[in-house]
């Protein structure tokens, strides 16, 4: 049975939920194990639901009369017609999802670099692609969290990810609600967050939520997860998340000595160069908020934008 009160995430199967490989395998993932006990998984392979058994002959990605065709080599069969209907059905048929963990390099899942080769031949050379089922992941979800397990080994890929599935899990709630009350507070409690991410975005959604033009509650919530999903795009810079810490630092800052304040405008300088992750400065700024009970900041999702057991400091630097 599903369970709504977690994040809803569609992954490919073959990540260690099934052998389903083309040559009878599967690929555990450390990150896609450690989300199960946090995220309702739906799992897909999209490769064995058009029909090809297991194992399989392998798939390839072909450009051919500027046409992008599944093939398969062994066969001379085309799967494209049947990879698009499958995938424009199985994503029709979720009913609610918060994000993608898809496996990279697959001619039907992987997300980028995918070989799509010039011609049915190995010898025409090749260029990068996307995956038929992962091109119709991206083109009906745009906004949402939609990444490859190899990517998911980089620190900052692996926590922009898991703050963009947590935000939009919660924002169901907000849907779900229908409520200008929910929204307002919403916006409130993740108001630092929103100005770390994207400042532009921050106002915009303020503006949406002042409702100026009277407009029905419906329009409200679509146009504020629209901008919602344009406000988590993009990985933030270093320079924007300084500035909302600095934002949060004005609460206090007349209370604290001078030599508190460098102490604390050396953490975020440390962040910025990457010396230190952004958790250091963050958990200083909360102790502050804490000792000087600023009940309003500390309500705020910046600090555990995700639950804190899924915080995982290794990065592969890829
Ligand atoms: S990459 Fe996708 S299609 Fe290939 S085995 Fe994994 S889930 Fe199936």
């Amino acid at each position: 049975m599903q369970n709504i009160d977690k994040p809803q995430i569609a992954v490919s199967r073959c990540l260690g939920f099934s052998p389903c490989r083309y040559n009878g395998q599967m690929i555990p993932d450390k990150f896609v194990d450690k989300l199960k006990d946090y995220v309702e998984y739906k799992t897909v392979c999209p490769e064995v639901e058009i029909g090809l058994g297991i194992p399989r002959d392998t798939l390839r990605l072909v450009l051919e009369k500027d046409k992008i065709i599944l093939y398969q080599p062994a066969t001379g069969k085309e799967y494209t017609k049947q990879m698009d209907e499958y995938s424009i059905k199985c994503l029709d048929s979720f009913e609610e999802v918060d994000g993608f963990i898809l496996k990279g390099r697959s001619p039907s899942c992987g997300i980028k670099d995918v070989k799509l080769y010039l011609g049915k031949e190995k010898t025409t050379g090749a260029i990068k692609g996307v995956g038929i089922f992962a091109s119709q992941v991206m083109k009906k979800y745009p906004l949402l969290a939609i990444e490859e397990e190899g990517r998911l080994t980089n620190f900052r890929v692996r926590e922009h990810f898991l703050t963009k599935i947590y935000i939009m899990f919660k924002f169901r709630e907000v849907q779900k609600a229908k409520s200008m009350a929910t929204l307002v507070k919403f916006q409130s409690d993740n108001k630092y967050l929103l100005m770390a991410y994207s400042q532009k975005e921050q106002k915009l959604l303020g503006n949406i939520v002042g409702n100026h033009n009277k407009r029905s509650i419906d329009e409200i919530i679509d146009d504020y997860k629209n901008h919602l999903g344009y406000a988590f795009i993009r990985i933030p810079r270093f320079s924007n998340y300084i500035n909302s810490l600095m934002h949060i630092l004005g609460y206090f800052s007349d209370k604290l000595s001078v030599n508190e304040k460098k102490f604390i405008l050396g953490t975020f300088q440390k962040y910025k160069i990457g010396k230190m992750p952004l958790s250091v400065p963050i958990n200083l700024l909360k102790s502050y908020a804490i000792k000087y009970e600023q009940s309003y900041l500390l309500e705020q999702s910046i600090w555990d934008p995700y639950p804190e057991d899924l915080m995982d400091l290794s990065d592969s630097g890829k």
